[in-house]
């Protein structure tokens, strides 16, 4: 049966997964089952990340420098970037076996709080899809080489934004302490970009 869970990057979250059975393993900072097994991809990586055409291409390049960020932590190609063709179609996350990240303009006026949503879907303990949306309501900069970063008032570095987010894709669920990049909560202005010890030691049970 498929299990579905939404994080969201916001000041405030739920989570409602007990680990409670005989097969429970320690978290280790991932998301587990219903049986408290780690899910994560389990050896089925890289995992190929498409990208909408509603991503901003100046964008694309803060993508790849964060999945690169996570396979340089773990020291094993963790993600393939599709970045030579954009999914088309409806701005609309889905279970359709395709890893996708959308930029979207619009978002429920009550989750106005929310910089992003990544959505993973399970089988077992073994992760299928992950899906991203990005809130385009909020004002993102990013600091490359090649592209002007800026700081004002309400901006957010994109790059630390799918750093977090790429983190959930992997399985890896909140960790609000030991500077990771799994903090609940990203700040305006803040440059997490490192991936802090607490983030290697977690990537290091399943990757
Ligand atoms: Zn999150």
């Amino acid at each position: 049966m498929w299990k579905y869970l939404a994080f969201v990057a916001a000041p405030i979250i739920a989570f409602g997964i007990q680990a409670c059975a005989p097969k429970s393993q320690d978290d280790c900072g991932f998301v587990q089952n219903v049986y408290g097994e780690r899910i994560s991809w389990k050896g089925q990586y890289p995992v190929a990340m498409y990208i909408h055409e509603s991503v901003p291409q100046e964008y694309v390049g803060a993508i790849v420098a964060a999945a690169k960020t996570w396979q340089d932590a773990a020291g094993t190609p963790l993600f393939n970037i599709v970045t030579n063709q954009r999914v088309t179609g409806p701005i609309t996350a889905q279970k359709d076996s395709r890893n996708v990240i959308y930029f979207l303009n619009t978002w429920e006026e009550d989750k106005a709080a929310e910089q992003a949503r990544t959505s993973i879907y399970w089988i077992g303990d073994q992760i299928r899809e992950a899906d991203m949306r990005i809130n385009g309501k909020f004002t993102y900069y990013w600091n490359s080489p090649g592209m002007a970063s800026f700081t004002q008032a309400s901006s957010v570095n994109i790059e630390a934004l799918f750093i977090h987010e790429l983190g959930h894709v992997l399985g890896l669920k909140h960790n609000d302490g030991s500077n990771s990049v799994m903090a609940t909560y990203l700040a305006n202005n803040s440059d997490r970009v490192n991936i802090a010890e607490a983030d290697r030691s977690a990537l290091r049970c399943e990757y």
